[in-house]
């Protein structure tokens, strides 16, 4: 194992210096992890389970990983989402003062932890950047959230603590599967890198069914980028909004826009599907395209309620096995 560290890699790298209240220097190993540092909201990947690994990536490059220890990053950009001021577009970058030995290596499919004293929540990045240490997260802000709060108070150059990276998820591109994603609402950030990963590399043979659940239109994000990948030959996606609704007479009644609306039509854009009601095991069905050959994945993108409602029928729906079931 230790063939793979460059020779000026050492592993003191990824200890923390501090002082005791009785003066004496206690080193702390980056990769220790304790009850503490769980958020306690019950995350299928807790930290517990999935503790931040050295970056095969950061010391091939001779470098640390930032984000292994709690780091601070300065708040670079804020917007809101068109429509919806709930929901927050923050991109960080990691201090200036921060030592140049650095890079930043967040997985697709691993997600940071945002500590703000002794509160502590995770996010997941949707775009990461190796070199200039940044990342960016979309958050959805909840009423009488406590760290909703703290995000919604953010002015620009506000610095925040995050570490990582945590998960589980692993790609290898010498294997061709069939990759069945399902992301609820703000959830479908994370996936955007699974589904770079795959599309990026032109000797992966994978095919991606990318199927978004959000209540309606306005509130499928990136939908720019979903339209970039469906470029790629190996990418399908559907968009699912069962409370689109517009103002015609015919879409009132129904309590929601009907498959022949021409409002709905003019809101769509070219290559576009969308479907107005809710993902479910019929539904799934008309995806497995039990032909295709390849290993079967199934990355399931929610809150847990979502990822409980969802997993055994789409596995079961899908033919995945649950080794291959994988919950962000
Ligand atoms: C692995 C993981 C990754 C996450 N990534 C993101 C992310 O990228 N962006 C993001 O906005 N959030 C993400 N979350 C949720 C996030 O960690 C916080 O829970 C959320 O920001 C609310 O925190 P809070 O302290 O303001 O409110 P909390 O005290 O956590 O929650 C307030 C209320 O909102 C409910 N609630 C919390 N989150 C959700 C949700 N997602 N959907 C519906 N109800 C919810 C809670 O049940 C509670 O009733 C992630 C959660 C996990 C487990």
């Amino acid at each position: 194992m230790l063939a793979f560290f460059p020779p000026h890699f050492a592993p003191e790298w990824t200890n923390t210096v501090s002082m005791t209240a009785d003066g004496e220097q206690k080193v702390e190993d980056a990769f220790t992890i304790q009850e503490s540092d769980c958020c306690g909201n019950g995350c299928t990947n807790c930290i517990l389970d999935n503790k931040p690994k050295p970056s095969q990536r950061a010391l091939l490059a001779g470098k640390r990983n930032i984000i292994l220890k709690y780091t601070r990053f300065r708040l670079l950009q804020r917007d809101s989402h068109k429509g919806d001021d709930q929901v927050l577009f923050l991109h960080f970058a990691a201090d200036s003062d921060e030592k140049d030995d650095c890079v930043l290596d967040i997985p697709p499919g691993h997600h940071v932890m945002l500590r703000i004293g002794s509160l502590l929540r995770p996010y997941s990045p949707y775009w990461t950047d190796f070199a200039s240490k940044e990342f960016k997260i979309l958050v959805k802000l909840q009423p009488d959230g406590p760290m909703s709060k703290n995000l919604a108070a953010m002015q620009l150059n506000d610095r925040l603590e995050f570490r990582g990276p945590i998960g589980n998820y692993q790609h290898d591109p010498a294997v061709t599967k069939c990759i069945f994603i399902i992301a609820q609402g703000v959830a479908i950030a994370p996936t955007l890198l699974l589904v770079g990963q795959v599309l990026e590399n032109e000797d992966d043979m994978s095919r991606i069914w990318h199927l978004v659940c959000s209540p309606d239109l306005q509130h499928v994000y990136f939908r720019d980028q979903l339209l970039e990948f469906a470029k790629y030959w190996n990418y399908r996606s559907c968009l699912y909004v069962p409370h689109q609704q517009c103002g015609s007479a015919a879409c009132l009644v129904a309590g929601h826009c009907i498959q022949e609306c021409d409002e709905l039509r003019r809101s769509l854009r070219y290559k576009e599907r969308v479907c107005l009601h809710r993902l479910d095991a019929s539904e799934l069905e008309s995806h497995a395209n039990p032909a295709i050959p390849g290993l079967r994945v199934l990355i399931i993108a929610g809150d847990s309620g979502f990822q409980q409602a969802m997993g055994e029928a789409a596995a079961r729906a899908l033919a995945v096995a649950q080794e291959n079931v994988y919950l962000l």
